[in-house]
């Protein structure tokens, strides 16, 4: 945890300013019982009632002052501390940004989600805490005594023989909570991957009748965590009664002595008075020495969760050394490029080279899971190869940042995401400042204006989450018009057509053929319909290249090509 109160230097001044108020806080706190002593041992004793106005005039000057100092000293403590949340909360959420697949899998969607919120609140609450507590704990435990000791040596004695029961109290809770604490955050993060589940996979749930066992699975997930709260809340809970009756206790042992103290002569009412309040301090200093006992341990695994993910290192870095390219113009060579997933047994890809220039088309064909959209989620660097290169324009991917890659690349994914927003603000996530006319014009290309003027609003029409209220062949063309205005200088359709039907999807080509003309464009397709116009193909096969060419010459040599060439057109369509 300490490794993350790094972040507060720049509040530094406002937590120095609550210690000083706390300070006086506590000042204030440890006087009031002796000003009133005073009082009742010598103003209302000798019947001086100047005496008693002057030091009750004092009292009030002290316990408003306190008063005040408590004010802002929460104050300060809880903006720094919420301060210091949020700027943990940017923290963490730049640095996932920067994640690759890889650390994304290793640490868990939801469980990012619980990181970034539930445990940085638990961070920030006791963060709140032991600036309240740090300095006001230990002064009225000392200050505490040292008044009790100044106002009756032999009765203090008392004290001492509490002290260590309380200890031992707290010891012995403390060591039960804090195991089931570390595992309470570990359930909450299980608790959130059922729920995202259900939450995105809702259509598919009811459309299998499945909600009486995703209910049950979400119930016991919420069980569980409610067993171990509800545990860790009985052991808690025995803490305050624990206290207070040995507060109780004390209490009336000091009583007792004391009265005995007070006949014999050796004590002032006053000073019993002021003794009580006294014990009362060393009490609730204890307590709040307690409850940091039962919070530190709490927050500290939560911070190690936090830490974790800061510390996680990005498996895909800009290279330290930038090497510039011969300008963009979008040629792209694959040299003898194989990769495989961490932890798969073999490669998904292997010793695949080929190249491409502007204005050539070039499709892949294969079989699910043959490899294509790995091919490219390569070339857009989302995972580094095992051996061979990519290069782009003359360099390897790997010695460009990927600011600079991606820049010159319009990617349409197999499964196109929309975010909530209007249509145009979907659009223009491809390149900001897009101007409406761009957007206008993009969206034409994609053959997208018919439905968006159709949609109420137009063009400033809402699409939900994860592009809900759009069907899939719509929200391909809205994710073929957010490449296009970017104006790459490669394109790269991941089974953009699939959803279309074939007559938009003859149209959506024509249209691009016109406006990419100069682009260096892929097409992965399943459809021979869609590859046969290309001048390249690429057939894959299990991860290999089983064939580069035009249609008629894999028509000859290729016999995987034509085996799926012939699953779909007729005879005479072939010829
Ligand atoms: P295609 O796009 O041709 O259908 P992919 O390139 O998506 O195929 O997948 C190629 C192979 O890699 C498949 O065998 C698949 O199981 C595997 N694969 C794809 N994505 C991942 C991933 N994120 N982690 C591990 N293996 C993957
Ligand atoms: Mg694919």
């Amino acid at each position: 945890m300490l490794k993350l109160f790094r972040f507060l230097k720049p509040y530094t001044l406002s937590i120095a300013a609550v210690l000083v108020f706390v300070f006086f806080q506590s000042i204030s706190e440890l006087f009031l019982p002796t000003l009133m002593a005073d009082i009742v041992d010598i103003g209302i004793v000798t019947g001086d009632t100047g005496f008693i106005l002057r030091v009750g005039g004092i009292m009030i000057l002290v316990a408003v002052g306190g008063v005040f100092c408590t004010i802002l000293g929460n104050l300060l403590s809880s903006r720094a501390a919420m301060s210091f949340g949020k700027d943990l909360r940017g923290r963490v959420f730049a640095h996932v940004q920067a994640f690759s697949r890889h650390e994304f899998d290793q640490i868990g969607t939801a469980s990012l989600i619980t990181r970034t919120t539930n445990d940085i609140t638990q961070v920030q609450m006791v963060l709140i805490m032991i600036l309240r507590m740090m300095i006001s704990a230990p002064l009225m435990f000392i200050g505490g005594i040292i008044m009790a000791l100044s106002r009756d040596v032999q009765l203090s004695v008392t004290i001492v023989a509490i002290i260590p029961v309380i200890a031992a109290v707290i010891a012995l809770i403390a060591a039960k909570a804090i195991p089931l604490y570390k595992s309470m955050q570990v359930k909450l993060d299980k608790l959130n991957l059922v729920l995202r589940e259900n939450l995105t996979g809702i259509r598919v749930i009811r459309a299998f009748n499945r909600i009486d066992q995703e209910k049950k699975r979400f119930n016991e997930a919420n069980l569980d965590l409610t067993d171990t709260a509800i545990k860790v809340n009985k052991i808690l809970a025995i803490v305050m009664p624990a206290l207070i009756l040995s507060l109780n206790f004390t209490t009336v042992a000091v009583i007792w002595f004391g009265s005995a103290r007070i006949d014999s002569g050796h004590m002032q009412v006053g000073d019993l008075m002021a003794f009580l309040q006294y014990v009362m301090l060393i009490m609730f200093s204890l307590i709040m020495v307690s409850m940091m006992f039962v919070m530190i341990p709490r927050a500290s695994a939560s911070a190690s969760r936090i830490n974790q993910v800061l510390d996680a290192v990005p498996g895909i870095k800009d290279p330290p050394r930038v090497k510039t390219d011969s300008g963009s113009k979008g040629c792209v060579e694959y040299r003898d490029v194989t990769f495989s997933y961490p932890g798969a047994e073999k490669p998904a890809v292997s010793n695949i080279s080929f190249s491409a220039g502007p204005g050539e088309v070039t499709a892949i064909i294969g079989g699910t899971g043959s490899g294509k959209s790995t091919l490219f989620n390569l070339m857009l660097r989302f995972y580094d190869l095992d051996s061979g290169a990519i290069l782009l324009d003359g360099v390897d991917i790997r010695d460009m940042t990927q600011e600079r890659l991606r820049a010159k690349i319009g990617y349409i994914p197999q499964i196109a995401l929309l975010f909530t927003g209007t249509v145009a603000e979907n659009i223009r996530f491809g390149k900001q400042g897009a101007t409406d006319e761009e957007i206008r014009h993009s969206a034409a290309i994609a053959q997208a204006t018919e439905f968006i003027t159709g949609m109420p609003g137009g063009f400033d029409a809402f699409i939900a989450q994860g592009g809900a209220n759009v069907s899939g062949g719509q929200k391909q063309r809205l994710a073929i018009a957010r490449a296009l205005v970017r104006m790459p200088v490669i394109y790269i359709f991941d089974d953009s057509f699939s959803a279309l039907d074939f007559k938009t999807d003859a149209m959506v080509r024509a249209a691009l053929k016109k406006d990419t003309g100069e682009s260096t464009v892929f097409i992965i397709a399943q459809r021979v319909n869609t590859v046969m116009t290309a001048d390249r193909i690429i057939v894959l096969d299990g991860g290999r290249v089983a064939g580069i060419g035009a249609h008629k010459e894999l028509l000859e040599s290729c016999a995987v090509y034509r085996e799926i060439v012939y699953s779909q057109l007729s005879k005479e369509e072939i010829a």
